[in-house]
């Protein structure tokens, strides 16, 4: 163990640093991604304690040793990883990190297939999608997403690009024809019916983007 990657500033992206700090390992994340850390990691502790209460013992906030803005190169064990933060996505400070060798791309949060993705007050609907684009501009042929089983580009960009792309698209329509935030859980998410738990989440996810997009 050399070092660790925080694709993201959601708690179970970072709050096993301290764990992994203490076996001797370097952690790196991106700028954003720590200032997110810094800036909800208390919120999270308390969030998690209510969940887990006991269990969270001996966890802490740590951050990273190793903190870049936008690309960071990692060469461990004769293994080069390529770690690109290119915009905000499910988080402020998202990043995928890409082993060429091999042509797989790990993209934590930026990327959830099968089950439909989250758009919460930290995510950014207007620039998630092309974030998701310089995720693909890699050419990987593997996908290993932030949620769901390793897939395909084709997948990956079926599931989440296209879901946010309508969603933005479906609100800019609604905004645009004077709707209100009511109204605007009723925009046609239809084709995405198939992910999971899209009953609990995509209304949610449709208000949020409503907030995000209303005053541009
Ligand atoms: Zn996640």
């Amino acid at each position: 163990m050399t070092h660790v990657i925080d694709t993201g500033g959601q708690d179970h992206r970072w709050l096993g640093n301290g764990y992994w700090k203490a076996q001797g390992a370097r952690i790196v994340a991106s700028r954003p991604a720590v200032d997110d850390q810094k800036a909800r990691g208390s919120l999270q502790m308390t969030a998690l304690r209510q969940l887990i209460d006991d269990r969270l013992a001996g966890t802490e906030p740590v951050y990273a040793d190793i903190v870049f803005e936008d690309r960071y190169d990692l060469e461990t064990g004769g293994i080069r990883l390529e770690i690109f933060h290119p915009g905000p996505a499910h988080t402020p400070g998202d990043s995928f990190v890409l082993l060429p060798a091999k042509g797989v791309v790990f993209t934590g949060d930026i990327v959830y297939v099968e089950r439909i993705l989250g758009v919460s007050e930290q995510s950014s609907i207007k620039e998630w999608p092309s974030t998701f684009e310089a995720v693909e501009r890699t050419g990987a042929g593997h996908v290993v997403p932030g949620h769901g089983h390793a897939t395909t580009m084709a997948r990956a960009r079926a599931d989440t690009y296209d879901y946010l792309v309508n969603l933005r698209d479906r609100i800019a329509e609604h905004i645009e024809n004077g709707g209100d935030i009511l109204g605007s859980v009723e925009v046609d998410q239809s084709a995405f019916v198939h992910l999971e738990q899209f009953d609990s989440l995509a209304r949610r996810n449709a208000q949020t983007a409503f907030q995000q997009m209303e005053w541009d």
